[in-house]
């Protein structure tokens, strides 16, 4: 570490250890500030699924897949209703099939294309994953390059409370504050705020997406606001403070997630009163408020056999499976016994759907399926949930924090739930890999700029 301290602090050890690697990769020295000594099993890129969109990615291509930026753009464009913010989701198709590729040369992860199962919104298979299919592995690995990279150091427990701006309105200082309450003031010119979202505060949660506010938060408990409330003090602007990521397949059994894997093989979803809903296939995020206004704001997803088999690969489908959420029965009416659901509203829509995966008649809510569902059946009921919150500070194409004018605010920058995203108001706007693609995508471009930055300085005192 430089007599000046580091090139570059970031705030946050989920997305922003992607920045951490990728700049000191540019020979920057960084300094990691986490909030939570549990951050490898608590922060939300622990508990995601681990799918990273790749624009273009030399995985898509050895798959015969072909994809662009217009494509992005155009499936966020009709995710959002024309709502996201185009300039942002172009720079992140624009540099996440490098990412992916970076994150399997430099960082030494088994990336690959998934292709077995295609996400709701995108007009081709580009969802990017390792093995497990789970974040777990994802923190893991990243955790331990950055442990032992030189370059890299990490405080912890320290939270990012306070960021200073010198006369000229440059970041000049970063404050962390300890447990106890100790503050320590770090020089640097230059602060990626990568702390998530405000999930966890219950008041911004209530205030600005009610609509899922009693249902079960399933993301980190730090996600308390604070890059919004220090970006706000400095005179950044914010966006989308509606926006979120819901779900409505949280088994309700161990509060595991069920995944729409199930969904999009070929699943339906019942409420209550045995009934589907809802075209399942829009979307697992605008589920989470579907169900919740559903009564008792539960439900049960019904699969079969082949449905289960294919969702194996998921390491959350198979921990839901081994906390005995899942249920089989041998037909229509005994699985009606079996989840208390009433029998002739269970029948008759495994009939109805069954002749509609069929081609025998139109799906009443116009959806597809892979193939209809044949006894044994299995289900498993699910709750709706929060999983993280998608507006925030508003940033431009290289991840520089914006005030209301558009101008950047020199040396701050954000990244994941700390930035407003690409998936425009409420819940619907979500395509999947719309949490990691920021946070991994802004946090890369954040490092890029920063070095860029130190590098045109340093020619300037030349
Ligand atoms: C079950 C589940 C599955 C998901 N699956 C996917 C998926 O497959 N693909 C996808 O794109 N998205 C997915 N998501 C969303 C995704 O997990 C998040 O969008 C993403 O991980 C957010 O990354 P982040 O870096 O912003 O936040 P986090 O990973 O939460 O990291 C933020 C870190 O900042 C720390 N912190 C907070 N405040 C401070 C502070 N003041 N100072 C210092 N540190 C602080 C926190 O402790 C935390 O470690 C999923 C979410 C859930 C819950």
């Amino acid at each position: 570490m430089s007599e000046h301290g580091p090139d570059l602090v970031v705030a946050g050890a989920g997305g922003g250890l992607i920045a951490a690697l990728r700049a000191a990769q540019l020979g920057l020295d960084v300094l990691v500030v986490e909030a939570s000594e549990h951050f490898l099993r608590g922060n939300n890129t622990s508990m995601c699924t681990a799918m990273v969109p790749g624009v273009n990615s030399r995985f898509q291509r050895e798959q015969g897949i072909e994809d662009s930026v217009d494509l992005f753009a155009g499936d966020v464009e009709r995710k959002t209703k024309g709502t996201g913010d185009q300039r942002l989701a172009r720079a992140l198709a624009g540099v996440s099939g490098e990412l992916v590729e970076w994150m399997a040369d430099e960082v030494g992860l088994e990336m690959s294309v998934m292709t077995d199962m295609h996400y709701p919104g995108h007009s081709v298979d580009r969802c990017h994953t390792i093995p497990e299919r789970h974040g777990t592995a994802l923190i893991d690995h990243l955790a331990r390059k950055a442990r032992s990279h030189p370059n890299i150091d990490i405080l912890l427990p320290a939270r990012l409370t306070d960021v200073e701006l010198d006369a000229d309105g440059r970041v000049c200082a970063a404050v962390v504050t300890d447990p106890s309450g100790n503050e320590e003031r770090i020089e640097t010119s230059a602060v990626l705020l990568a702390t998530n979202g405000y999930g966890a505060d219950k008041a911004l949660v209530a205030e600005y997406m009610p609509e899922i506010a009693a249902a079960i938060y399933h993301g980190s408990e730090t996600s308390r606001g604070d890059a919004l409330r220090i970006g706000e003090k400095l005179g950044a602007a914010t966006a989308f403070l509606d926006a979120y990521q819901g779900h409505g397949a949280l088994a309700a059994k161990g509060a595991t997630l069920l995944g729409w894997a199930t969904i999009m093989h070929g699943a339906i979803m019942l409420d209550t009163t045995g009934h589907r809903f809802a075209k399942e296939t829009s979307g697992y995020s605008e589920f989470g408020h579907y169900l919740a206004g559903r009564p008792g704001a539960t439900g049960w997803v019904v699969y079969d056999r082949r449905v289960h088999d294919l969702c194996e690969p998921f390491t959350d489908f198979r921990q839901t499976v081994e906390s005995g959420a899942e249920v089989w029965a041998e037909d229509a009416a005994s699985l009606a016994a079996v989840t208390g659901l009433p029998e002739d509203a269970v029948v008759e829509e495994l009939a109805e759907s069954a002749r509609a995966a069929r081609g025998e008649i139109e799906d009443r809510f116009g959806r597809e399926y892979e193939a209809p569902l044949e006894p044994p059946y299995a289900a498993v009921r699910v709750v709706p949930a929060l999983f993280h919150t998608q507006g925030g500070l508003v940033v431009d194409g290289s991840a520089r924090v914006v005030d209301a004018d558009d101008r950047p605010i020199p040396g701050l920058y954000a990244s994941g739930g700390a930035a407003a995203g690409i998936s425009g108001h409420g819940a619907g706007g979500y395509l999947a890999g719309n949490g990691l693609l920021p946070a991994f995508g802004l946090a890369y471009l954040a490092a890029t700029a920063v070095a860029e930055t130190l590098d045109a300085a340093g020619a300037g005192a030349s």
